[in-house]
């Protein structure tokens, strides 16, 4: 287990710097750089007024708290998250569990980035010690590919809006001509762990989706839909706001276009009710099978054999 020592973080905030969006060429502001932090780390005592918490639960001034692996560290009301990293891997192991789809170079891309995320980390300069006994290391710890998502929310570059309750950052493999992820700074690691209480942030997620699509430029020429994939393989709450064009090299394969054109897709809305109306979401069985159906355009609804000959078909729907 891991110790936490860390109350007394000082942390402020940089210049606001202007980023446009290349993609919508509209202004965002977002934050040029957000942890201009001199630290001191002095143990039970915090310096300053920014409570500082562990997954949203404040520690107190004069605290201690142990911190689990994966567990995210927030300085100043939430607004600056580190993700814990251990300097040594007691078991040696690196992880061992299997990608459920996405095509294989996109996997590779992302194993290079969690590489580099894990080597980067190493060096950062919020370090916390590190007790030999009970710490483990799952195989979905930080640094494997499946948390990718939590790297690029903290990454300026990605960022294209931002407030205290949500970021939304560009997919970076798009699937469209227009793709966003709009995630929640609150860690959620997935669908299962959805609450009645999260019903106000589930719909604050969505404001923010419609208010993506509003300012785009091409919205009154592209259908958008905003959700959630039924059986999402990176880890954090994610909504999907997606432009139905699936104009995109990134799109290869059958699981891509049927993970987005069949119900596997749950539309915002739907999500929202599930939620409101039984206090979780519950996936309907068989939502794998969904990933296996034979293409068809979501457009005309014809058969079609290939994802080349899709593609094709696509254009008539969609000329540039
Ligand atoms: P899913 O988990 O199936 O809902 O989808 C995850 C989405 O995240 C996919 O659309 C990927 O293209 C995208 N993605 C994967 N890795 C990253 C990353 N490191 N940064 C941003 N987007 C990513
Ligand atoms: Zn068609």
């Amino acid at each position: 287990m891991l110790k936490c020592q860390t109350a007394g973080l000082l942390a402020k905030m940089e210049v606001i710097s202007p980023f446009s969006c290349p993609t919508c060429r509209l202004l965002f502001w977002v934050e040029a750089r957000k942890r201009l932090s001199k630290t001191k780390n002095a143990p039970g005592s915090k310096l300053g007024v920014n409570p500082t918490s562990i997954d949203t639960v404040v520690v107190g001034t004069g605290s201690e708290v142990k911190m689990k692996p994966g567990q995210q560290l927030h300085v100043v009301n939430q607004l600056y998250p580190y993700t814990v990293q251990f300097k040594e891997d007691p078991t040696g192991s690196h992880g061992g569990s299997k990608r459920p789809r996405e095509s294989a170079s996109e996997d590779r891309e992302n194993q290079r980035e969690a590489q580099k995320t894990k080597a980067a980390k190493q060096t950062e300069k919020v370090s916390v010690p590190v007790s030999h006994g009970d710490a483990t290391n799952t195989s979905e710890g930080v640094g494997h590919w499946s948390q990718g998502l939590k790297t690029s929310m903290q990454d300026p570059k990605m960022q294209v809006y931002k407030d205290d309750k949500v970021v939304v950052i560009k997919d970076k493999y798009p699937k469209a001509r227009y793709h966003w992820l709009v995630l929640p700074w609150q860690s959620i690691p997935s669908l299962k762990a959805l609450r009645e209480e999260h019903c106000d942030l589930v719909k604050h997620m969505q404001q923010v989706a419609d208010q993506m699509v509003e300012q785009c430029p091409d919205a009154s020429s592209l259908r958008f839909r905003t959700g959630y994939h039924a059986i999402p393989s990176m880890s954090h709450v994610h909504l999907h706001v997606i432009s139905q064009d699936f104009d995109s090299p990134c799109l290869k394969n059958k699981k891509h276009w049927n993970s987005f054109t069949t119900d596997y897709f749950i539309e915002s809305h739907d999500l929202f009710q599930m939620l409101e109306a039984n206090g979780r979401v519950t996936v309907k069985e068989g939502a794998s099978e969904l990933l296996k159906l034979p293409l068809r355009c979501h457009v005309c609804r014809k058969d079609i054999p290939t994802i080349p000959a899709l593609k094709e078909h696509l254009k008539s729907h969609f000329p540039r």
